[in-house]
């Protein structure tokens, strides 16, 4: 049930060309969480005509393929200055695959080509000659609480973290950031990046409503979430996991 009552404003960057993998999906999870709390979402689409709103509690930039990344990329860079400020203030970010690597420094393309970053993650991305495909099984730590987060990954990037975030989590499954060092995704306070889509959230519930409870958090409303009845997701996200050779 929505009471239509605004609780939580997301701008979503880029929503024609980094909409590879039902990134949708993702915001639908924001929305219908939320509503079936009596809040609700608003969302402003971004493009690259339009300016980046500094007054979201949340922003989402999804996957792209390598020419949709680059078209966006030196657009991003320019005009990136009222996100950075409203990350400064405490709101989410959350950048998936491609979105993920435009929040780092920048990433260096298979043919040599180098996108520009924002760099409110610290982190580099360069595109290896093998790209790193399959189910994704990780331990994911946030707000003190350590949960299995299950996704699917398909990208060329490598990506090496360094001082200025963590990671999301440590692989049970799966490659990861570059294939090597068993981590995934990075975390720098409410600025999240990671490799998994598909999308992500519907099958990782918990991990939504970490993401809800900052925003709501940042908007000055409630963070205690009722409990929701996540039968299906469950269901999902032990799917996910199986097929990724974990048990629950
Ligand atoms: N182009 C990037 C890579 O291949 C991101 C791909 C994606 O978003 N799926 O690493």
């Amino acid at each position: 049930m929505s009471t239509g009552r605004p609780a939580i404003r997301l701008c979503h960057l880029y929503p024609d060309h980094l909409n590879i993998y039902a990134d949708r999906g993702n915001i639908a999870v924001f929305r219908r969480r939320l509503e079936w709390r009596g809040l609700s979402l608003e969302v402003a689409e971004v493009g690259l005509g339009d300016s980046i709103p500094a007054d979201c509690h949340l922003y989402y930039l999804g996957g792209g393929q390598d020419r949709d990344q680059m078209l966006v990329a030196e657009n991003l860079a320019q005009k990136a200055d009222p996100l950075r400020g409203a990350a400064e203030d405490g709101a989410v970010v959350l950048g998936v695959c491609g979105g993920y690597q435009l929040l780092g420094h920048g990433y260096t393309a298979a043919d040599g080509r180098r996108m520009p970053g924002i760099g409110l993650l610290d982190l580099e991305t360069t595109a290896g000659d093998r790209r790193l495909i399959g189910d994704v099984v990780l331990d994911v730590t946030l707000n003190g609480q350590t949960r299995k987060v299950v996704g699917y990954e398909n990208h060329a990037g490598r990506t090496h973290l360094g001082g200025g975030c963590t990671p999301l989590g440590h692989l049970r499954r799966g490659h990861g950031n570059n294939g090597e060092d068993g981590c995934e995704g990075a975390v720098a306070t409410r600025i999240v990046g990671t490799y998994l889509h598909g999308p992500l959230l519907p099958k990782n519930p918990w991990l939504a409503d970490v993401l809800l409870g900052w925003a709501l958090d940042h908007a000055g409303g409630p963070v205690d979430l009722e409990l929701l009845d996540d039968n299906f997701e469950e269901v999902a996200h032990a799917v996910a996991a199986t097929r990724a050779g974990q048990k629950r």
